[in-house]
């Protein structure tokens, strides 16, 4: 048989070699480390952690990612075996001790009979003799690989900073302040949400975007473009007290029905995120502020009092394609149905997110391998939700990372209306009969 090229040992890389391993498929496993180091990383062991030493939540039944935990153990993930051999004291997450989980997944990796490490970076696109290839090279992908993706894909698809601004589950925002409408009522009139400032809010909200502790760039970020259209929304603040009302916070075009007769300062515009129409992000607000200075500043907004943050704003170093754009439901790149994608790559954010696309993309390549096609797992599960959205739930226009989180999942269909942990265990109860059911599929395939 053939082997499978993977390209990048990280969570990703290693993952997906493992479960093709497992599945009967030779596998060649290439890693640039150490003869060409990263940015972040500083050993040579596979799955290194760059940064944070936690997998986050392991609470299968109240959080997303700790949902994802549970599915990716039932499906013999190899990271979450050596993390659960290593992990260190944590309450309720899951942490590790770095270097024995490294080390671990490096021993499994190395003494599979069915896996070849290769060691060098891969400078450009991987040969079509090679038939099937998965690309796992991660945030920090070489340059000279970036390039020939880039050539391949097109300008526009591979970026190498986000910008992200923060999403709010739709449920948190409080419509008594806060209204459906568009900028002149274009498109079908009620596109975004608005939330109003007037000047006292204003006020009080640049003050505290100019006072807000800022994350700092680390040394080899320095470089990082302040392109035009992605200014952190404090650097807007910093150029000029008017500057963010006439950018994204303007105030044209619409009007407040809770309080027709008074023109707000400033109204800031949230725009639905995924097809599901669960998440909204906030319009131009990037920032480098830290997480819990966004917490609190950001909830100054009226209407956005209590709202609950699907993900936070940032600015980072960060290869990722437009998945939804390039890749199938397979995450094969449309273009080369012979390259496969897998890990941050993709568009997902985290180590555990990572790896669950890596344990998918192993699946897949075994099925194909075998000349067989297995579904994609439902999108009620954790792993399905996170593949649903790279490779087609999310907006292509404003598509960055993500975490996994409950607003990927599809509506429960309740007739009544349940909140908070209550809805969160019903999210996880749905999820894990529907992916065990189709575990067995898989398996039995
Ligand atoms: P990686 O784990 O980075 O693996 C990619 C591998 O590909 C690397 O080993 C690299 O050496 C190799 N490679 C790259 N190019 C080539 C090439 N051309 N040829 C051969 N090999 C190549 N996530 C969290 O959950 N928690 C955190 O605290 C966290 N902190 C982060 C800090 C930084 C600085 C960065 C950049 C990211 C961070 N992330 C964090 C995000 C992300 O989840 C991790 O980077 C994660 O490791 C991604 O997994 P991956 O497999 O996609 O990529």
């Amino acid at each position: 048989v053939k082997p499978v090229h993977i390209i990048g040992a990280g969570l990703a890389g290693s993952e997906a070699a493992w479960q093709l391993a497992e599945a009967g498929v030779p596998v060649i496993l290439h890693e640039m480390r150490p003869t060409r180091p990263t940015d972040a990383h500083h050993t040579d062991k596979c799955a290194e952690l760059v940064c944070s030493n936690s997998f986050r939540s392991d609470d299968k039944e109240y959080n997303a990612v700790g949902l994802i935990h549970d599915e990716m153990r039932r499906a013999g993930s190899i990271i979450m075996r050596c993390a659960d051999q290593h992990k260190v004291p944590a309450g309720g997450a899951l942490a590790v001790d770095r270097e024995g989980f490294s080390e671990a997944v490096t021993n499994a990796l190395e003494n599979h009979p069915l896996i070849t490490m290769e060691r060098g970076e891969i400078d450009g696109l991987p040969p079509e003799e090679w038939e099937h290839t998965i690309i796992a090279t991660g945030p920090l992908t070489s340059g000279a690989l970036a390039d020939a993706i880039r050539k391949a894909t097109g300008e526009e698809s591979l970026a190498f900073f986000d910008a992200i601004a923060p999403i709010v589950y739709k449920d948190s925002i409080d419509f008594d302040k806060a209204w459906f409408q568009s900028r002149y009522d274009k498109g079908d009139g009620k596109d975004y949400i608005n939330c109003p400032m007037y000047e006292e809010e204003y006020n009080r909200f640049i003050d505290a975007l100019i006072e807000g502790e800022k994350t700092e760039f680390k040394d080899w970020e320095k470089d990082t473009p302040y392109f035009d259209g992605c200014l952190p929304i404090e650097v807007m603040a910093e150029r000029g007290r008017e500057t963010l009302r006439h950018g994204p916070m303007k105030p044209v075009g619409l009007t407040n029905p809770h309080n027709p007769k008074e023109k707000p300062r400033a109204i800031v515009q949230l725009r639905q995120d995924n097809a599901l129409g669960t998440l909204y992000n906030m319009v131009g607000f990037q920032t480098k502020l830290k997480y819990g200075a966004q917490v609190e500043v950001f909830r100054t907004i009226p209407g956005l009092e209590n709202a609950e943050f699907a993900r936070l704003g940032g600015i980072h170093r960060n290869t990722f394609l437009n998945s939804p754009r390039l890749l199938d439901g397979n995450l094969r790149l449309k273009s080369r149905p012979d390259l496969r994608f897998a890990g941050q790559i993709t568009g997902c954010e985290g180590y555990v997110e990572s790896a669950a696309v890596g344990l998918m993309v192993g699946r897949f390549t075994a099925a194909e391998k075998a000349g067989k096609t297995i579904p994609t797992p439902p999108l009620a599960t954790a792993m399905g939700a996170l593949l649903n959205h790279i490779t087609g739930g999310a907006d292509e226009s404003t598509f960055q990372p993500m975490n996994v989180n409950f607003g990927l999942f599809p509506d429960l269909d309740l007739k009544k209306r349940v909140k908070g942990r209550d809805r969160k265990k019903l999210y996880s109860d749905r999820a894990i009969p529907l992916f065990d059911e189709w575990l067995s599929t898989v398996n039995a395939a």
